[in-house]
């Protein structure tokens, strides 16, 4: 073999038929990624379009580069490099190229079933204590979905994230892979099950076809799966697409607004296999993640918001990253037609209705009530915000959920959110268990109770 051979792009394509031999006809994706970039009759330098594929093709080196000795008539090794345009696919020979044509042209045809807001991604979510963890397995997902977690469930109160992150892995999956991604909302996967239902004769759109079809995907990703309650057929139908999908190592994600033990009129084969995999929650952001939040927003929109306005924000909205984003867009677009700076008494005008319904008149804030009851039973915020379910947390967890509810106007559901994203019948039984200690004469948990609720109040005041 000469080493000054010009080897060109047609020798690349005798390798990559005759690995397509040696190969199931299911992993001809991953070598369609691959581009040939030179041969110089040792070395085949090859390239693709990303890390993950790259790990991808570092599987098949050994076949590559027996293939590539075969056909040169030599000893040859290969390396495999990111190439930043991405990879072009290998032109397969002509025979091949028409089948591969129709597939890609199948595959074109066939609706696309994802859907995902571009700026849902890795880059613009800001992780903070209370998403680390939730950030950090949704990353481990996207970077090698059907091996590390599956399934994961990802739960918590609105607004915390979770749409943010599914559809970050989605989008991530789709981007770097030709995995095939189906995202959908628990609403829409059953509004799709219910009109494959009425499409029932027609063999191309019945529920059997709805099965296959899910059957089919790589990755699937269903958001808010409490919209499963109650819907029988759907859940039967999901049961069976899980089972399949699972066994053959496909990668699924949910979420919920609530753990899976409190999801109701769900069958229990079901909420079981939700919760068979890495679970995890998202908890309301603390006051330094809300700030890294608001910056970071202001900063992606190229926006400059005083640094005391973000402060004010930050204090004032605790539950909910939605609300978060819903105060700044309401000052960024005030001070859009004004054309000026704002000062903080504008935004506080401006914020008045967004901010006085999650404060209580007074100023009593949640985060306030969790830090005094933190401090008093000797346990940190996230402690009472957790689920850890010992009795020295229990307790405190139910007083500062009482005092939430007694001194502030939140309603349970808001209280619930910025306990973890507890369900409003959680916050409801911590309330009554209180009341009922209280009215069966517990002289501690009066007095707990009278001692705390004057240490928020005088808090408060300091704070003013
Ligand atoms: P959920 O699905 O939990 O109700 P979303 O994912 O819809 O919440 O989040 C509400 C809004 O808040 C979205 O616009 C999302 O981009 C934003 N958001 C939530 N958490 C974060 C975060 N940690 N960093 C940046 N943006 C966030
Ligand atoms: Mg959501």
């Amino acid at each position: 073999m000469s080493a000054e051979k010009n080897y060109t792009e047609d020798f690349w394509r005798d390798v990559a038929s005759r690995i397509k031999e040696s190969l199931p006809e299911s992993d001809w994706k991953w070598l369609e990624r691959i581009a040939f970039v030179s041969f110089d009759g040792e070395t085949l330098v090859l390239s693709v379009s990303s890390r993950y594929f790259q790990e991808k093709a570092r599987g098949l080196e050994e076949l590559i580069s027996n293939m590539c000795s075969e056909t040169a008539g030599a000893q040859c090794r290969t390396e495999i490099i990111i190439s930043q345009q991405g990879a072009q696919p290998a032109s397969p020979s002509k025979p091949a190229a028409k089948a591969e044509e129709a597939r890609a042209h199948e595959a074109k045809s066939e609706p696309k079933t994802s859907r995902f807001k571009p700026e849902y991604t890795f880059e613009t979510f800001v992780p903070g204590n209370n998403s680390d963890f939730a950030y950090n397995a949704c990353r481990a997902i996207a970077q090698n979905p059907g091996q590390t977690y599956n399934p994961l469930l990802l739960y918590g109160g609105v607004g915390l994230g979770k749409t943010h992150l599914i559809q970050a892995v989605g989008n991530y999956i789709e981007k770097n892979t030709p995995l095939k991604v189906s995202y959908k909302t628990c609403l829409d996967f059953v509004e799709e099950f219910t009109d494959s239902v009425m499409n029932q004769k027609s063999g191309n759109s019945g529920p059997a076809a709805f099965r296959r079809k899910y059957k089919k995907v790589d990755v699937l990703l269903i958001d808010d799966i409490q919209y499963l309650e109650r819907k029988v057929e759907s859940q039967t139908a999901l049961f069976d697409i899980y089972n399949t999908l699972y066994d053959a190592d496909k990668q699924m994600i949910f979420t919920s607004d609530r753990p899976v033990n409190e999801l109701q009129n769900i069958q229990e084969r079901i909420t079981s296999r939700f919760g068979s995999g890495l679970t995890v929650d998202l908890q309301p952001p603390d006051y330094e993640t809300r700030v890294a939040i608001l910056r970071k927003k202001c900063k992606d929109g190229k926006v400059s918001i005083d640094p005391e306005i973000i402060k004010y924000i930050a204090e004032n909205i605790q539950s909910n990253v939605r609300d978060l984003e819903a105060c700044l867009k309401k000052l960024i677009a005030y001070s859009d037609v004004l054309k000026k700076k704002l000062t903080l008494e504008e935004a506080k005008r401006q914020l008045k209705d967004l901010i006085s319904g999650t404060q209580d008149k007074s100023g009593i804030t949640i985060d306030l009530i969790i830090k005094t009851v933190g401090d008093y039973y000797n346990c940190t915020p996230s402690d009472i915000r957790g689920k850890k379910r010992s009795q020295s947390l229990a307790f405190p967890r139910q007083i500062a959920i009482y005092l939430s509810h007694t001194l502030t106007d939140f309603s349970l559901t808001e209280i619930g959110n910025s306990f973890g994203g507890k369900d409003h019948t959680t916050i409801m039984y911590s309330i009554e268990k209180i009341e009922k200690l209280i009215a069966s004469g517990d002289g501690e948990t009066q007095r707990s109770v009278n001692l705390l609720t004057n240490a928020v109040k005088s808090k408060v005041k300091d704070i003013k």
